[in-house]
């Protein structure tokens, strides 16, 4: 993200949850995160934040298993690596996004967030052409397991539906950036990260859904308004090109799948694992998620109040193993190592 511009989109707009009121009082408080995640040496994206250019979208490249690009991805190239294999898109990806996180989140699962392998064979995958499909899926009452998209920035994008007439936004369990980790210790965004648009430009999608479409912001790549949506957000443009948008209400991404997707149990199929270090953690009522910050390179705190009282987490994470180290208001410090 640009240092000390608004991290977050203002999503105060026609909503009325919790911690959409933090954003003004927090904002001096997300800069000062995203500072220290500068100073430390994230190594994500700082050259990621080119302003956005007025260049048309790169086409594809047509070279089999080199690097490609495609528009959105290319402005985050230390985040995120694409390859083109034949009909495929991979996307490698999976370290941690430089932007603040977990700050905002009242409905705490007492996940943390941690880098997952999305590489190798283990890649999320795009098709180079999107086909559209006889029969549109809808995400509504449907896959409520792994994505349903992926944004520019690498962090996969899961429905915004857990289960049915569940929101999570609006269950308050997100984010300032529309994200949280969550069973896995994965960090993915369960709404469009409108956020990104000024990172990427607004002639480049801030996602993909797994059909392949891209997902723009809230106008159009030239900057005028979105016009009339399908029910899965997204529509064709004059030269007959289908996109999602991103918006601010459900269903917030790509609602379903105008596009065809491979499909087993409920969810997109194939798509990369998520690698646990842990079971996942029970739901804490009466939290207020107040800060996170990198402390070192592998090393986070997160800061948290539990009926108003002072708690902190400590983590330091590796490949295989994350050391946790938990301590409250009244309890000892405990530490906890968990390997995967
Ligand atoms: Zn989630
Ligand atoms: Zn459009």
């Amino acid at each position: 993200m640009t240092k000390g511009a608004p991290s977050h989109p203002d999503r105060r707009k026609g909503h009325g949850h919790g911690h959409q009121d933090s954003a003004d009082p927090s904002r001096g408080l997300i800069t000062s995160i995203a500072a220290t995640a500068f100073v430390i040496g994230f190594r994500y994206a700082l050259a990621d934040t080119n302003p956005p250019s007025g260049d048309p979208p790169a086409s594809p490249s047509p070279s089999n298993g080199a690097e490609a690009i495609l528009p959105g991805f290319d402005r985050f190239p230390r985040a995120v690596t694409v390859t083109r294999a034949d009909s495929i898109y991979r996307i490698e990806c999976g370290n941690l996004p430089d932007h603040g996180m977990m700050v905002g989140i009242r409905n705490w699962q007492q996940q943390v967030p941690t880098p997952q392998p999305y590489t190798g064979a283990n890649a999320w995958q795009l098709p180079v052409s999107p086909v559209l499909a006889e029969t549109s899926l809808s995400c509504r009452n449907a896959f409520y397991r792994g994505a349903i998209a992926i944004a520019a920035n690498g962090v996969p994008i899961f429905n915004p539906m857990k289960a049915p007439n569940e929101d999570v936004y609006l269950l308050g369990e997100l984010d300032q950036w529309g994200g949280h980790a969550d069973r896995s210790d994965d960090y993915h965004y369960h709404v469009a990260p409108l956020h990104l648009q000024e990172l990427v430009g607004i002639d480049r999608p801030i996602a993909y859904a797994l059909d392949g479409y891209p997902i723009h912001g809230e106008t159009e790549t030239d900057g005028s308004p979105v016009g009339p949506l399908d029910l899965w957000n997204g529509h064709f443009d004059a030269e007959n090109r289908y996109h999602y948008h991103g918006t601010r209400t459900y269903p917030y991404i790509n609602g379903g799948f105008r596009g065809v997707v491979g499909v087993s149990g409920d969810e997109v199929s194939p798509q990369p694992r998520t690698r646990p270090f842990r079971r996942a953690g029970t739901p804490l009522r009466e939290v207020v998620i107040t800060e996170f910050s990198a402390t070192g390179d592998h090393d986070y705190r997160l800061d948290y109040t539990v009926r108003g009282a002072p708690n902190r987490l400590e983590y330091v994470v590796g490949a295989h193993e994350v050391t946790m180290t938990f301590t409250g208001p009244t309890n000892t410090p405990r530490t906890e190592t968990h390997r995967r």
